[in-house]
């Protein structure tokens, strides 16, 4: 036998015999705070202040032939009865965020078609407030935020890299084929969209 190994030997048995550990059960109920079981589908209501579609008027189609494509509040007329929860901040006219500018009629058509082209748009059943955001330190962000009755909605920010930068950026690349190179504004939108998507389902 080895003088390394008797040594082991030894340790062993002079832990076993000095240093036993004592187990004492604990006597207190292990208690864990969880979430109430919250139901698929259901996370966001309805405020009912935000742009209330008078009854029995249709929506804005674009594809009225009075429909006007250059005019920016005809895009918005266009876009929040159709999408229920959607407010698109016009940032004039009174409907103001702090750090807002207006859209421009071509960025609010291809938000229009953003949202009808967007695959996962049944995910996105709460409410989701647009902002045409002035800074330029982001293609576009999503924000969760809670309204006065502790409801979640997402602010969706877009910016002007949103023109340029890739919508995917490694995060969604599998966005990337829906879109044509050079349809980066409407991918940052389908970015942001699925960030609302997982906001209200995550
Ligand atoms: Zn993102």
């Amino acid at each position: 036998m080895s003088q390394r190994l008797l040594f082991l030997i030894l340790l062993v048995a002079a832990l076993g015999s000095s240093c036993q550990i004592e187990f004492t059960p604990s006597v207190e109920p292990l208690v864990l705070a969880t979430l109430p079981p919250q139901p698929f589908g259901t996370v966001a209501t309805q405020p009912e202040t935000i742009h209330p579609t008078p009854i029995g008027e249709p929506p804005l189609s674009p594809l009225d032939p009075a429909f006007d494509p250059e005019d920016p509040a005809l895009w918005i007329l266009a876009i929040e009865p159709r999408w229920e929860g959607v407010d698109v901040i016009a940032c004039e006219g009174g409907e103001m965020v702090v750090g807002c500018q207006a859209w421009t009629a071509e960025e609010l058509e291809l938000l229009y078609g953003a949202m009808e082209d967007y695959p996962l748009l049944g995910y996105v059943d709460g409410d989701v407030v647009f902002v045409r955001d002035r800074r330029a330190s982001y293609a576009g962000q999503a924000r969760s935020r809670f309204d006065e009755e502790g409801d979640i909605y997402v602010e969706i920010h877009i910016a002007d890299l949103a023109w340029r930068a890739s919508p995917a950026n490694g995060l969604l690349d599998f966005f990337d084929p829906l879109f044509p190179k050079d349809d980066y504004f409407q991918g940052t939108l389908a970015h942001e969209l699925t960030h609302a998507a997982i906001a209200f389902h995550g």
